[in-house]
């Protein structure tokens, strides 16, 4: 320990002794706590919650363990078969309003090893990064509320509204049997004022280049699925006909990507550039200022593998679409037509999200991530943000409730980048100071005040 830290601990004793507040714990044992929850990455990572199957069973035995060890009592739902929900708490006095939820999803996309240079699920830790799937997403996230939840009931903070630490399954594929299906049967037991889930964070090179930038995720876009269909004329390869389904789709599609993305105005996209200035050029802040839309499967043919002298009677493509707010379902769905310009294509709509909501960043808990970023990153610019993916977090826009996207960690583009690659990371020294913002962002709004 240096000089400096103990001069600290002393005026910390001293102001304790001249007057029991309430706030004045212990301060926490940092270099402790990032070896813990490094080592606590590693152990979750290493379990493997690939979706499909997105069996996190042992996921949540992990996590039920954890918990049940520093004395914190657990409730455990079972979704469906292998979709466990975990659920811990800390009781609030309620007096400061209801509680603040801190949700992660313990499944993670499934990992092709044979595309990865390491070991998807070992977790080693080499060239100062943390490897594996689930690193980022959203392990490595999960992690920094698991010890924010944990530093608040190891230094007994009191506390005003309660603090939920919720770890769901599904996410990576909706959601259906992880939030939203605790929204739809268990809402009583989490009612929330504040959600904080996966969403943005900070970087240097991912929003403008030299740059320190915080973005916390108040907003998403309106995620639609598309199946377009073509259907004709079953024959022979050997003797093209006009209704060749392939011919209609492939040259529909070509006319939908053809024409450019028309960029739309987003009051939130207009606060963020007006804080960082332009945004670098990247697939991630290019898919921020746009609706967007990526064909993600072609299929066709007859029998598998598809015969190649057989004209299939059927062709189709799945779209993955982001709507910026302010386009209507409808609407998207007339400028896709218009795009596609072939009336006997069929569009079906698979899945639909909610439409956008945007939470206001005028909180206490906003306020307070704000100047836990600012206290330890002086040179930072913090803004709220939009985030081209869908997170769990948007679910609880509807129903009023602050739901913010936020991992305070700096991480390089390549590690954002890396979320569902195959070379997922995080550094190992960005997990600490996130914990440390983290945590005293929640503390300052959750903790009771001392009285005056
Ligand atoms: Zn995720």
């Amino acid at each position: 320990m240096c000089h400096g830290a103990r001069a600290v601990l002393v005026g910390v004793l001293l102001l304790s002794i001249v007057k029991p507040a309430l706030l004045a714990q212990p301060s926490p044992d940092w270099k402790q706590i990032e070896t813990e929850a490094l080592h606590t990455l590693q152990a979750y990572v290493r379990i493997n919650t690939s979706n499909p199957p997105g069996d996190v069973t042992k996921a949540a035995d992990f996590l039920v363990d954890l918990f049940t060890r520093e004395g914190v009592s657990v409730t455990r739902y079972e979704a469906g078969p292998g979709r466990s929900i975990v659920l811990a708490r800390l009781k609030g006095s309620g007096t400061g309003g209801k509680a603040l939820l801190l949700e992660h999803h313990m499944d993670v996309v499934a990992a092709d090893p044979s595309r990865w240079r390491r070991d998807p699920f070992a977790a080693a830790i080499d060239d100062g990064k943390v490897w594996g799937r689930g690193a980022m997403d959203m392990k490595g996230i999960g992690v920094s509320q698991i010890y924010t939840f944990l530093l608040l009931h190891r230094l007994k903070v009191p506390l005003a509204r309660d603090v939920i630490l919720m770890a769901v399954p599904d996410e990576e594929s909706g959601g259906a049997l992880g939030a939203t299906w605790m929204r739809d049967k268990h809402y009583a037991e989490l009612d929330p004022e504040y959600v904080i889930d996966e969403g943005g964070f900070g970087s240097r090179d991912m929003f403008a280049p030299g740059k320190l930038v915080f973005g916390i995720s108040v907003a998403e876009k309106k995620i639609m699925w598309l199946r377009l269909r073509a259907e004709g004329v079953a024959g022979h390869g050997s003797q093209p006909h006009p209704n060749n389904p392939n011919d209609h789709l492939v040259r529909a599609l070509n006319r939908l990507m053809s024409e450019p993305m028309r960029s739309g105005r987003f009051s939130v996209i207009d606060t963020m550039k007006a804080r960082i200035g332009a945004l670098t050029d990247n697939k991630f802040n290019n898919a921020i200022q746009q609706s967007t839309m990526s064909i993600t499967s072609l299929r066709s043919g007859v029998g598998d593998p598809p015969r190649s002298n057989v004209i299939p009677s059927v062709a189709e493509a799945t779209l993955d679409c982001r709507v910026m707010p302010g386009t209507t379902a409808a609407q998207w769905l007339e400028e896709l037509a218009r795009r596609l310009a072939d009336p006997t294509i069929k569009i079906e709509v698979i899945y639909e999200g909610d439409d956008p909501v945007v939470t206001p960043q005028d909180t206490p808990l906003y306020s307070a991530l704000e100047s836990a970023v600012k206290r330890r990153h002086p040179d930072a610019i913090v803004t709220p943000m939009v985030v081209p993916y869908g997170t769990d977090a948007n679910g609880y826009r509807p129903k009023g409730v602050k739901s913010y996207g936020f991992f305070p960690a700096v991480l390089p583009a390549a590690s954002i980048m890396s979320m569902h690659g195959d070379a997922e990371f995080i550094p190992a020294d960005s997990l600490l100071p996130a914990i440390q913002i983290l945590f005293e962002a929640v503390k300052e709004t959750v903790a009771l005040k001392s009285p005056r």
